[in-house]
């Protein structure tokens, strides 16, 4: 027969899965010699067994139950129910996965009208004996007959008000014994029956209630948000009951053995004398600073104090304890890795490893990626968010926290920011056309689009705000307002954007700035010196480029050009070069173009000193570029002196029913040369410039988009050598660069071999790559995606994070290939999968050399990447 159940010096810290967190620590704790009251842990399995039984518990499992319930009588010398000498326990739940506070537990278990008396005597402390008993019936009453908790809390307030009582350890033995009574007549009155006497049905029915409670609302939500599992199941603990409430000198607390917000090395916590567990967390009494235990109970403090540090060397971190102490001797009623904000994550790793506790690797593996994203954005202050009032729901497209007045053109944000307000773009969609506007504004919401839509994709790369895809929300742009159900949110009035979660608030919600802390830098170096994946960065602007390199970006593995299009001098020649009719008009217009790119490209060449850049020529649909309202379309006429019937036809033949699909990347430049032939002099000048100039080593990588056949990289890679040719003839100089490709259509995963033939390097664009691999438009997808998840039908958004069994296998498939055509092919990613960290562990297994994400993702990506090869390390020696 199947062991269900394990007393606490059977099992071990290693045994969480079956016994859960708590029980397998307060064996842990047991097993070290650390005062633990005895007692014995249900196994999970004995849990997801009960579901599987359609909620009834196998006989063998309730034989096994007490039979350890013997034993623990032996041990404590008690007996459940005894009128002399009762046995008290807890009935406790403890999850595999920590879920605070969102499962049940009943304390003071085995108590009756007669094992109360007997405990009165025993003790001779009638008043501990009845407070212990109305606290049960409570607690069971809440937790077990399900009778609301603000019944029982109305009696007793009633009791103190009529006795003219402000603190629970003032009433007295009288008071209590009312109390008792009219607990019971409440359990009578919602029952219809009395409240059971039985301890052992006491405890049978306890049993049941936890277990019914891994799957209470409030515990599903938590396991949802947390993605824990639903399947793991809950262990039960049933402990015999240590007393806090004895006295004054009593009394229950919790500590942690570092402080959780900043990580500083000090006790911190909190206890109550003359009280239980539940009383500390309730919030009836207020609580006292742990120091203050000191001046109290010295000799206890003194040993809690070696205790912590105990705890700390065995389980070699920062410590979450509970403990009691009854009538002048100390406890241990729980202990777990405590929960922590970032910055104190990253001060205790660094702190345990100065001091030894712990190595660098540990010290790496012990972080959170995603929450390291914390010490590198603004973040809601946390009392403001618990007020918020939240109106929708989107894909938390870019981290962040935003708070600001609404404007729903990027004209208007602009406007207002120069005035110095505070502004959230709001869009149902943003086009390279709003860049201004995002940068200007505090943060973005879009209403379409997912999380590698344009909004989302620019965002991150500014390390601004977004939320993007949110579909709740119907944006009426012309009367200025958006609407939700029956909310209104109009034109200057304020929102909130979290950027981590996706939710949107009504009003102001304060913010309060990164911090780099100093041992953030430690963390860094450490990962530098583990990781073998480089890292580089997307970076189109000098700025950005110089926020990468001061975050630890190795290059840029992506420099997209068409935003260099979009700034207000430049624009019209590019709508000149669009419209042109002829091969001169628009080489008239690109010749306008050809010094704003130079000077583009040598701003960034200078940021980045000598380190690689990989430069993509243009790539999106050309109708993005021209306007598309009529009085915009007269301006253009007018100002480029056109025909404006000719010109709206021409811009009407450029509209694409599915211009991601249409005629973009490099299918411009098979029909139109000249494009990235400017682009390609452009590059090289600048290089040669840089070069001369400033001393730096230049050797641009020119990436082009969006090929899926061999011939067409031939064709483009010709043009690149003979535009590059003719300016090193010119100026007389010699100058290296690379020519390679994006991997971003299937058909070019599956022809690597074919394309290596022209391609120097590869760069793996996943999000194209992803969206034509699923057939999913990456600006529409916002509006089922969310569903998807929910369904289960993906676990993760795919263009938040790389699908490894599909359009993994297209790029493990493309290395291969591409590899086997040239052997020293230079292999990178610069799809937005290049900062997340799952999808990093992919990059570093299959081999590629770097990867690229945007700058703000790149300390993340450093860390992720050492994670790789600390985690694949350990795995092959498995
Ligand atoms: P939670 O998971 O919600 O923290 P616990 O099972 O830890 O629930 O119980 C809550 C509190 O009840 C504990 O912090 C402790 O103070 C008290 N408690 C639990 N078991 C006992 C016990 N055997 N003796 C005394 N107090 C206990
Ligand atoms: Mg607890
Ligand atoms: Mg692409």
């Amino acid at each position: 027969m199947k062991k269900f159940v394990y007393s606490f010096d059977e099992g071990n810290k290693e045994m969480k899965s079956l016994l859960g967190g708590k029980g397998a620590n307060l064996a842990e704790m047991s097993k070290i010699g650390l005062p633990v009251p005895s007692g014995f842990t249900i196994t999970t399995e004995a849990c997801n067994k009960y579901y599987e039984d359609g909620k009834s518990i196998d006989p063998s499992i309730k034989e096994m139950i007490f039979s350890n319930l013997d034993k623990l009588e032996k041990t404590t010398n008690k007996k459940l129910g005894d009128l002399n000498n009762p046995l008290l326990v807890s009935v406790r739940s403890g999850a595999v996965i920590s879920m605070p506070g969102m499962m049940d537990t009943v304390l003071n278990l085995g108590l009756n009208d007669e094992a109360t008396e007997g405990l009165g005597n025993l003790t001779k402390n009638p008043r501990f004996a009845y407070d212990s008993y109305r606290r049960f019936i409570q607690m069971f009453g809440d937790v077990v007959l399900g009778i609301s908790k603000y019944k029982f809390d109305n009696v007793l307030d009633k009791v103190k008000e009529a006795n003219g009582i402000e603190d629970d350890t003032e009433l007295s033995v009288e008071n209590l014994k009312e109390i008792v009574n009219k607990y019971k007549d409440i359990v009578k009155k919602e029952t219809k029956k009395g409240f059971p006497q039985d301890p052992k049905e006491q405890l049978m029915m306890a049993v049941t209630a936890v277990f019914e409670s891994w799957n209470n609302a409030r515990a599903i939500v938590y396991r949802n948000i947390n993605e824990i599992p639903h399947h793991l199941g809950t262990a039960v603990n049933i402990q015999s009951m240590v007393f806090g409430n004895m006295g004054e000198s009593s009394g229950t607390g919790v500590a942690f053995t570092r402080n959780p917000s900043t990580g500083e090395k000090e006790l911190f916590g909190e206890f109550l004398i003359n009280a239980q567990g539940e009383d500390v967390v309730a919030g009836i009494r207020t609580p006292k600073a742990i120091s203050e235990l000191k001046d109290i109970m010295p000799n206890i403090y003194t040993e809690f104090v070696e205790v912590t540090k105990i705890l700390e060397k065995h389980y070699k971190d920062m410590q979450d304890i509970e403990f009691t102490i009854e009538n002048d001797k100390l406890y241990l009623l729980q202990t777990r890795n405590g929960k922590r904000t970032a910055k104190a994550a990253v001060n205790i790793a660094v702190e345990m490893t100065n001091e030894g506790l712990i190595d660098k690797k540990a010290a790496l593996m012990r972080l959170n990626p995603q929450q390291i994203d914390q010490l590198l954005h603004p973040t809601f202050k946390l009392d403001e968010l618990e007020k918020a009032r939240r109106i929708s729901k989107g894909l938390p497209a870019s981290p962040g926290a935003a708070t600001g007045k609404v404007y729903f053109t990027s004209e208007e944000v602009v406007e207002a920011s120069r005035r110095g307000e505070k502004v959230i773009l709001v869009r149902i969609e943003t086009s390279p056309e709003d860049i201004e506007g995002m940068v200007s504004a505090e943060g973005i919401l879009t209403t379409r689009g997912g999380m590698t839509s344009h909004a989302a994709v620019v965002a991150r790369g500014m390390g601004k705000c977004c939320v993007a895809g949110c579909g709740e929300i119907k944006v009426d742009e012309h009367n200025k307002v958006f609407r939700i159900d029956d909310i209104e949110v109009k034109e200057g009035d304020f929102i909130s954007l979290d950027g981590n979660s996706g939710i949107v608030y009504e009003g102001i919600i304060e913010t309060k700035s990164a911090e780099l802390i100093g041992s953030f830098g430690k963390i860094m170096e450490w990962a530098d010196e583990i990781r073998s994946l480089k890292i580089r960065t997307n970076a189109d602007t000098p700025r950005d480029s110089e926020v990468a390199v001061n975050f630890g970006a190795e290059g840029i593995g992506l420099c997209r050009t068409e935003h260099m299009f979009f700034k207000e001098n430049r624009i019209l020649a590019v709508r000149e070069m669009i419209v042109a009719k002829t091969k001169e008009e628009r080489e008239k217009a690109l010749n306008k173009l050809l010094p704003f790119q130079k000077e583009d490209f040598i701003g960034i060449f200078e940021a980045m000193e000598s380190r690689p850049v990989t430069i993509r020529l243009l790539d999106p649909p050309l109708h993005e570029f021209l306007p598309h309202k009529d009085e915009d379309i007269k301006a253009l006429a007018d100002e480029l002196n056109l025909d404006y019937n000719g010109l709206r036809e021409t811009i009407e033949d450029l509209k694409e029913f599915n211009p991601m699909l249409g005629h973009r990347g490099c299918r411009l430049a098979i029909t139109y040369p000249e494009i990235y032939q400017m682009q390609v002099r452009a590059i090289i000048y600048a290089a040669i410039h840089v070069i001369q100039e400033k001393d730096i080593k230049v050797e641009p990588e020119i990436m082009i988009p969006l090929i899926c056949h061999e011939k067409e990289l031939e064709i483009i890679k010709k043009l690149v050598n003979e535009t590059a040719n003719e300016i090193m003839r010119e100026e007389n100089v010699q100058l290296k660069y690379k020519v390679g490709t994006m991997i971003e259509i299937p058909r070019a995963a599956l022809t690597a071999d074919e394309i290596a033939n022209h391609a120097e390097f590869f760069s793996f664009g996943t999000n194209d790559l992803t969206q034509m691999t699923f057939g999913f438009s990456r600006d529409d997808s916002g509006k089922f995606i969310n569903e998807y998840r929910e369904k289960e039908v993906f676990e993760k958004d795919p263009f938040a994070r790389l699908d490894q069994s599909g359009v993994g296998k297209l790029v493990e498939m493309a290395i291969k290939l591409g590899r086997s055509t040239r052997k020293d092919i230079k292999l990178g990613i610069c799809g937005e999968h290049g900062g997340d960290p799952d999808s990093i562990d992919f990059c570093h297994r299959i081999g590629l050399d770097y990867v690229s994400c945007s700058p703000f993702r790149v300390p993340i990506a450093r860390l992720a990447a050492a994670q790789a090869v600390i985690k694949n390390r350990t795995d092959e020696c498995r």
